[in-house]
């Protein structure tokens, strides 16, 4: 039995946030030239991490997706997932990477017994790759997702696209066409408007009846796939079988269903991608707290929960980015890179 919030909504999803670093500067997550980092030795251990794992999955947790900044920029990252994996109580253990450095780890992550890889992938272009994440590094993230289907991923694999107007939105075809061939599913993102978005504006979103309108007149008929899950992705199936995912987060939000709670690497437990306020779960941990007592706090706060705040921003009449630059800085835990994707 789940621990239910206000709306209802049973606590199931938990993304861990194990590194807050990057490897890649994305235009919509981190568009600036330098960033406040957390301190290195209020990272939680993978033991620290394990431990609050049993106490969420004693609270109904059955999923988890191990995120970042770039999750493997972390050392060892195949230890924690067998450390994961081994757990009964848990259904589920992905991963969501940029890729640039999973070919290397691919074949220890399906030894260490993960479940399902997604991968960022918003260009085929390196030059335009280059543009959008400041790095050239689009060879190494291809290498990433073949290796990965190599590695038994096949199947398991999702690529994950944010779409930004005039940026990279009439690559929404070629993307679908390459997640055919390497066996994966093409996922679009609509632009949020999140911590760390700076330079988001509205007019740089690609609405979701915009990306269907586009593959129906390109690929032809596009069919809904009716499905009953909490998972933010409607699919659809394309005239030649191919299935894709879409994530309309910023016009059409998914609130309602929301059953996911996000742990950052130092500990810090958010409701909501958009909320303020995060519960310490490091310093009650770190101060000896009983397993009864962090689950006692994590329960208080999750019955308590009543965000819907992508909702809400889409019923607010000015929109403008979650958090200014100075904000972010004063406070690192509303920057999406910290918080986990
Ligand atoms: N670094 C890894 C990666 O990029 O896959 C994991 C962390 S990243 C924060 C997780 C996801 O958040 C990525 O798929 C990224 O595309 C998405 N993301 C970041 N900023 C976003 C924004 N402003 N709007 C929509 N999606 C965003
Ligand atoms: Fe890009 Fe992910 Fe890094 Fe953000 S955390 S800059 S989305 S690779
Ligand atoms: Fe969940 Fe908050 Fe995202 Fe809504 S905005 S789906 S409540 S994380």
């Amino acid at each position: 039995m789940a621990i239910v919030d206000r709306l209802l909504r049973p606590l199931r999803n938990l993304r861990i946030s194990v590194t807050d670093r990057c490897n890649l500067r994305c235009a919509y997550c981190m568009p600036e030239d330098d960033y406040v980092w957390l301190p290195r030795e209020r990272l939680l251990s993978f033991e620290e991490i394990v431990e609050l794992v049993d106490v969420f999955t004693a609270l109904g947790v059955d999923r988890v997706r191990l995120t970042g900044g770039e999750p493997l920029l972390r050392r060892e990252l195949p230890a924690l997932v067998s450390l994961l994996a081994a757990r009964p109580a848990l259904r589920d253990v992905a991963l969501t990477t940029n890729g640039i450095l999973l070919a290397p780890v691919a074949r220890d992550l399906a030894r260490a017994g993960l479940h399902r890889v997604t991968v960022s992938l918003d260009t085929l272009r390196r030059d335009r790759f280059v543009s959008i994440a400041r790095r050239d590094a689009l060879a190494d993230v291809l290498a990433g997702i073949e290796a990965a289907g190599a590695a038994g991923f096949a199947g398991q694999q999702k690529i994950d696209t944010v779409l930004m107007r005039g940026v990279n939105d009439d690559e929404i075809v070629p993307l679908v066409e390459h997640a055919k061939r390497v066996g994966a599913e093409v996922r679009f993102i609509e632009y949020m408007d999140v911590g760390g978005a700076t330079r988001w504006s509205m007019r740089d979103v690609v609405p979701r009846s915009e990306i269907l309108e586009r593959l129906a007149r390109e690929l032809g008929p596009v069919e809904e796939i009716v499905e009953r899950s909490s998972a933010p992705a409607e699919r659809f199936r394309l005239r030649d079988g191919t299935t894709v995912g879409i994530i309309a987060s910023t016009t059409a939000p998914f609130c309602r269903s929301c059953d996911r709670a996000r742990l950052t690497a130092d500990g810090v437990l958010f409701f909501c991608l958009y909320g303020r306020k995060g519960l310490d779960l490091r310093s009650l941990q770190r101060a000896g707290a009983s397993r009864e007592e962090i689950a006692a706090a994590i329960t208080a706060a999750w019955t308590a929960r009543d965000d819907r705040g992508a909702e809400e921003r889409l019923a607010a009449a000015e929109r403008a980015p979650l958090a200014a630059r100075e904000a972010l800085r004063t406070d690192p835990h509303l920057e999406m890179h910290t918080r986990g994707g």
